[in-house]
C-alpha cells in the first residue's frame, strides 16, 4: 500500500507579496506546520512587475485601513533588513477637467473623513512639487505627504527571510497538481507530496484556473498592464512625489539611481498569465510620450532603459477576493487585487490569517465581509476589467 503523503496545517499557493505575507502572518501567529508552494519563484508573477506605489487614497475605509497597515508592514520590514526599498515620497493627483476635479474634491472629503492626510493643491503646490511639469491648466489636485514607494519583489523576500527561521518550508520548482482530497487539499509539486488541512490560493493571475481546479470557480479575468523604466533629463532629483495624471491615466514614480518608473491603466481585454506577451508595447509608450508632452515636458527627451508588462486579476465589483471559500475542503483565497496588490497585501493577509485562526462567526470574519470570496452567487459573468488608478468606488467609475 502506498504511503499516505504527509499531512501540514497549511499550504500556501503562490509566493507573491499576498503568499510571502501569508507565510509571515501565520508563522508569527504559530499556525502549525506550513508549506508556501510555487512551480518559480519568489515574486515571479505581478509582485517582480509592479510599480510599487503605496498609497492609502483608496476607496474605501476597508481598502484604506489594509493600505495603511501593508504600510507600516513594509516600513518595519525595510527599516530591519533593507532601507533602501522603502520611500516616503507622497503621491500626488491631478485633472483638466473639471467634472473630474469634483469627483476628486468628493475623494478628498471622504478621504479625510477616514482619517487619510491629503489635501488640496493649487497650481503652485504642484510646480513646487514638480518644476518640469506645466499645470497651467490644471483644475483640481490632491496630494498626501504620506504615501511611499516600495521593491515589490524585495518585500516578498523579507517576509520569506522573516517567515523560514519561523518554520515555514519553501517549495519551489515543477508545475503543480492539486485536487480535493478528503477535508483538504492533495498537493504534487517541486517532485514532493502533501495533504493540506488549510489551503491558501494566492496565485494572483493563475488564481482564476487554480480555484477553478479544485471545485470553486470564481469570476476573474486576468488582464494585463504594463510600465517602463527611463532615464529623465539631469536635473530630475531623486526623491520626488509620485504622480497620477487622472486625464491620461499615467502615472510615475522615482526610481532611484537617476531612473523614474511610469505605466498606465489596464488593457481590457483577458490576458493568459502563461502567454501574454511581457513586453511593453507601441501604444503604450506613445501614450506615455504624450502625457509628458502636455503635462511633463521636462521628461519629454527621457531615455527608454526598459518597457515590460505585468498580468493583474479583476473581480466584477472591482474588490478584491479575501476570506474562506470552501470550508469542506479547508479553502481561503487572497487574489483579485484589481491592480492594487502591492499596497494591499500585507495588511489583507494579516486578516485572512486573523479569520483562519478564529474560525467562522467572529470579528475577524466580519473585517472581511466587503471581500468574502463567496459573494458572488454561482453562475456571475466576469467582467472586463475597470481602469486602474481610479478616485471612485463601485463598481462602474467614471474616474
Ligand atoms: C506593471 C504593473 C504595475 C503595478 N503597480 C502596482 C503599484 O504601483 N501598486 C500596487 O499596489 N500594485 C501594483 N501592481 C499590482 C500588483 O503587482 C499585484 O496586485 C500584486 O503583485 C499581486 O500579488 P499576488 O501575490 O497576489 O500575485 P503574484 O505576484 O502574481 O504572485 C502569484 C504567484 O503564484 C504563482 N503560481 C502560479 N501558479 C501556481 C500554482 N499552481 N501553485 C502555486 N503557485 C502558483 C506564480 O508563480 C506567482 O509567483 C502592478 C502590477 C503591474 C503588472
Amino acid at each position: 500500500m502506498a504511503a499516505r503523503s504527509p499531512t501540514v496545517d497549511v499550504a500556501i499557493l503562490g509566493a507573491g507579496i499576498a503568499g510571502a505575507a501569508c507565510a509571515y502572518h501565520l508563522a508569527r501567529r504559530n499556525a502549525g506546520s506550513i508549506v508556501l508552494y510555487d512551480p518559480r519563484t519568489p515574486a515571479a508573477g505581478a509582485t517582480g512587475r509592479a510599480a510599487g506605489i503605496v498609497t492609502d487614497q483608496l476607496w474605501d475605509r476597508w481598502d484604506v485601513e489594509v493600505a495603511q497597515s501593508s504600510d507600516r508592514q513594509y516600513e518595519a520590514l525595510c527599516r530591519r533588513h533593507d532601507p533602501s526599498a522603502y520611500a516616503r515620497n507622497g503621491f500626488v493627483r491631478w485633472t483638466a477637467n473639471p467634472i473630474a476635479a469634483e469627483a476628486i474634491d468628493a475623494a478628498r472629503a471622504r478621504l479625510r473623513s477616514w482619517g487619510v492626510s491629503v489635501e488640496r493643491v493649487d497650481r503652485a503646490g504642484l510646480e513646487r512639487r514638480f518644476p518640469w511639469g506645466r499645470f497651467e491648466d490644471v483644475v483640481g489636485a490632491i496630494a498626501g505627504d504620506r504615501d511611499a514607494v516600495v521593491t515589490p519583489s524585495t518585500i516578498a523576500a523579507l517576509y520569506l527571510k522573516e517567515a523560514e527561521p519561523l518554520g515555514v518550508e519553501t517549495w519551489f520548482g515543477a508545475p503543480a497538481a492539486v485536487r480535493r482530497d478528503g477535508a483538504g487539499v492533495a498537493l504534487r509539486g517541486a517532485g514532493r507530496e502533501l495533504h493540506a488541512r488549510t489551503t491558501i490560493v494566492a496565485a494572483g493571475a493563475w488564481s482564476k484556473a487554480l480555484l477553478a481546479s479544485l471545485g470553486a470557480p470564481r469570476p476573474l479575468v486576468p488582464y494585463r498592464v504594463q510600465a517602463a523604466t527611463l532615464r529623465p533629463p539631469p536635473g530630475t532629483p531623486a526623491l520626488f512625489a509620485s504622480g497620477h495624471d487622472i486625464d491620461t491615466d499615467v502615472y510615475f514614480r522615482p526610481e532611484g539611481a537617476g531612473r523614474i518608473l511610469a505605466g498606465d491603466g489596464t488593457e481590457r481585454v483577458e490576458a493568459d498569465p502563461d502567454r501574454f506577451v511581457p513586453v511593453g508595447d507601441a501604444t503604450f509608450l506613445e501614450n506615455l510620450a504624450e502625457s509628458f508632452r502636455t503635462r511633463l515636458p521636462g521628461w519629454e527627451s527621457s531615455e527608454m532603459i526598459r518597457a515590460w508588462a505585468g498580468v493583474c486579476t479583476s473581480t466584477p465589483d472591482r474588490r478584491p477576493l479575501v476570506g474562506a471559500l470552501d470550508p469542506a475542503i479547508g479553502l481561503y483565497t487572497i487574489t483579485g487585487f484589481n491592480g492594487f496588490g502591492v499596497m494591499r497585501a500585507g495588511g489583507a493577509a494579516e486578516r485572512l490569517v486573523d479569520r483562519i485562526l478564529q474560525g467562522p462567526g467572529g470579528a475577524a470574519e466580519e473585517h472581511l465581509r466587503s471581500v468574502d470570496p463567496r459573494r458572488f452567487p454561482a453562475g456571475t459573468e466576469a467582467r472586463i476589467p475597470r481602469p486602474g488608478f481610479t478616485l471612485e468606488g463601485g463598481d462602474d467609475p467614471r474616474f
